[in-house]
């Protein structure tokens, strides 16, 4: 219900001619995929809305008719009269297995489901620091992490073949690396960085990345920043990317953005087969605007027998949080545990991915 509800407010959002009133909706929308419990329980004995930050009268006043009709009269008549209508059935075409808040917390709670739990969980291995378009130092991630319960972390900066999000040079990663082995050093025995990059995926499938750069690190996580709108087949892309030496996790595979942009076709159990072939991991991206793969398409990758990687994309330590989204969709796929490569022992988890580098 409360993705049903935020998805209306977004689509009231998009036909509103008012740039304020855009903004309310959405802000709305937000505020409602963002509760922690189904937002029925919140309503009163007199049957009104209990106040929630940043949703404002008119938009209780849709939320309710949602709540007591199954939809909003209110918006559906609003849609129609705008002349949008296209646009906003394209919209609601991206926003397939979206889960709210609510449903992410359901999925950790209920122990019907088979696959990970929070407490399985030892590392994440896709986030960004202040060395690219983060905002985490290095030690902040290494505290941060063994505050979470973490025995490790990749630390994966955007590779120099993305400028738009501060890719890092090679020079400049030649200093991260230093500084990783000066905290692995301090925290031995508790916690470890590991060096990783998150290379872009080429229209070839190949990586931004020679060879011998990619041997500099000890985890690359190859992912798709481009073409993400074009409709044309995408197959031979991702299966060579997940064939190419040295990659040892297919990030955020088609690079969705909830309610903006569909990303890769692929033939996706073709992509699977592959990546099982290589022992490469596909990732469930828990950033909630990605949510990618999700729980859907996850299914077809346990059944293809693949390994997973569920990570945060975290870009500051708060969002570190971001990974139980990934967990949730896990859950809901029924992901064996022991195919979570972060759920692996430490050493494990840097068997496999010396056996990939070679
Ligand atoms: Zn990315």
């Amino acid at each position: 219900m409360n993705g049903l509800i935020a998805a209306l407010l977004r689509d009231f959002a998009a036909i509103q001619t008012s740039k304020q009133r855009r903004w309310g909706y959405q802000r709305a929308a937000a505020a409602v995929l963002a509760l922690e419990e189904p937002i029925e329980s919140l309503i009163q004995p007199d049957g009104t809305l209990r106040k929630i930050p940043n949703i404002g009268p008119s938009s209780s006043r849709v939320i309710l008719e949602v709540l007591q009709t199954g939809t909003s009269p209110t918006i559906e008549r609003a849609i129609a009269d705008s002349g949008h209508v296209a646009d906003v059935e394209r919209r609601r075409d991206l926003q397939g297995n979206f889960l709210s808040r609510s449903q992410v917390l359901a999925a950790l709670r209920n122990r019907n489901l088979v696959g990970p739990q929070i407490a399985d969980y030892r590392g994440d291995l896709q986030m960004h620091s202040t060395f690219s378009d983060g905002s985490q130092t290095l030690e902040d991630i290494v505290r941060a992490g063994i505050d979470r319960g973490y025995r490790f972390c990749g630390v994966t900066d955007h590779s120099y073949g993305l400028p738009i999000a501060r890719g890092v040079s090679m020079e400049k990663l030649a200093q991260q690396h230093r500084e990783i082995d000066a905290l692995n050093r301090k925290f031995r025995g508790r916690f470890r960085l590991i060096k990783g990059i998150e290379a872009n995926i080429l229209p070839d499938g190949s990586v931004d990345m020679l060879p011998e750069e990619l041997a500099q690190l000890e985890l690359v996580v190859a992912a798709p920043h481009s073409s993400l709108r074009v409709a044309a087949d995408q197959t031979s892309r991702m299966v060579a990317a997940v064939r190419t030496q040295g990659v040892h996790i297919l990030g955020h595979p088609r690079g969705r953005k909830y309610g903006a942009r569909p990303g890769v076709t692929a033939d996706w159990d073709r992509v699977f087969a592959a990546a099982n072939a290589a022992r490469v991991a596909i990732e469930i991206d828990g950033d909630p605007s990605r949510q990618d793969v999700d729980y859907q398409l996850a299914k077809r990758a346990v059944d293809a027998g693949c390994l997973f990687a569920l990570d945060s994309d975290a870009h500051s330590t708060g969002e570190l949080q971001f990974v139980e989204t990934a967990i949730a969709h896990a859950r809901l796929a029924g992901v064996p545990t022991d195919r979570v490569v972060n759920c692996w022992e430490t050493e494990r988890l840097l068997d496999w991915l010396r056996s990939r580098s070679r």
